[in-house]
């Protein structure tokens, strides 16, 4: 009698053990989040009452169809730098959005286009800014950090190298779009200043950040700059540290807004370092950076965040920002305004 309780409480005590194990093992895969994209199509005045529910769908879908892109190259294996690109290349070719097609004018009536890329793994980098020439300028900041020594190229000579690389090289009459030449219209007969400039009448930038199955973040940022910019006037987008950064031990970053406060101020390392300095969590860095040190100056924007657990922050000061994410447990996420 003795032996069979025995062996009664043996067998439940095994199959209960049995079944705490499995059911660990099934928390952990469930809750690990094994990839992630998260990306912005840039912030600024953008409130629902001024959108007409056409253009709001479509905006609504080039996201979606940005983070399905990019969505599908980590999910099959693909590396976060190869999702960065091509996410950020759907958006490049959108004429919804303030980067490639859809570039804002400079005062002389021309498009300058700036990009940078960064790998989190080693810290490499690479950047474009002014060109004028180069269809997919994030293609560019990623030849300059793979093909080179060097980490920032600009102007023609960024574009001899886009060339010699290989990549795709336009007329320039390629980056005009009718709603972007009224855009430099309506500054220049208003003739605003360029905070008020910023606020009325240019948003758009890209950015995304992925993190792939080997656990490697990249973040990548692509514009066309601001409205009625003059002298060659270049911003913090390709500016590694200030528009982009990424670090496997801390976040990726892509900013976005009022390029001349988020390069005074660091924004993209300031919140990493915030993360590795300070112990903080993405959404406390991105709060601390974009709602409490650039707000207090009026530096106007946002930027997105992601870590290597797979946790998202999409921390913005203005009135909207076009925004989503999309991670491996099912989880999305595609929103415009505040709420
Ligand atoms: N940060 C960009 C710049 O200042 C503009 C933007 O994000 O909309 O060039």
């Amino acid at each position: 009698m003795n032996k069979l309780l025995t062996l009664i409480f043996l067998v439940t005590f095994y199959s209960c053990q049995q079944n705490s194990n499995s059911k660990n093992v099934e928390n952990k895969n469930s809750d690990q989040i094994e990839y992630a994209l998260v990306i912005h199509g840039g912030a600024g005045t953008i409130l629902k009452e001024n959108m007409t529910e056409d253009t709001e769908m479509k905006y609504i879908l080039a996201l979606e169809f940005a983070l399905k892109t990019g969505e599908e190259i980590l999910k099959n294996g693909g590396t976060s730098l190869e999702a960065v690109i091509q996410t950020i290349n759907t958006m490049e070719d959108s004429p919804l959005f303030n980067a490639g097609k859809g570039a804002v004018f400079t005062n002389a009536g021309e498009n300058e286009l700036d990009a940078s890329i960064m790998e989190g793994k080693f810290l490499n980098a690479g950047a474009v800014a002014g060109v004028e020439t180069v269809r997919n300028p994030i293609n560019a900041a990623a030849a300059v950090m793979s093909n080179s020594e060097h980490v920032m190229l600009a102007g023609k000579g960024a574009e001899s190298f886009a060339k010699e690389h290989g990549l795709e090289i336009v007329d320039p009459s390629y980056f005009y779009t009718e709603r972007r030449w009224q855009s430099l219209q309506n500054v220049k007969n208003k003739d605003l200043g360029s905070v008020e400039e910023f606020k009325e009448y240019k948003y758009g930038t890209v950015g995304a950040v992925a993190l792939d199955k080997e656990g490697n973040i990249v973040a990548g940022t692509s514009t066309g700059g601001m409205t009625n910019k003059k002298w060659n006037r270049i911003g913090d987008s390709p500016v590694i540290g200030a528009g982009t950064y990424a670090n496997n031990k801390t976040c990726g970053v892509s900013c976005t807004g009022h390029g001349e406060f988020f390069m005074r101020y660091a924004v993209a390392h300031d919140i990493s370092a915030a993360m590795e300095y300070k112990d903080l969590s993405v959404e406390e860095a991105g709060n601390l950076v974009i709602n409490q040190k650039l707000k207090k100056i009026k530096g106007s924007g946002g930027a997105i965040i992601l870590d290597q657990d797979g946790n998202v922050a999409m921390p913005f000061n203005s009135a909207g920002m076009y925004r989503g994410y999309i991670k491996s447990d099912g989880s999305k996420e595609v929103k415009i305004y505040k709420d």
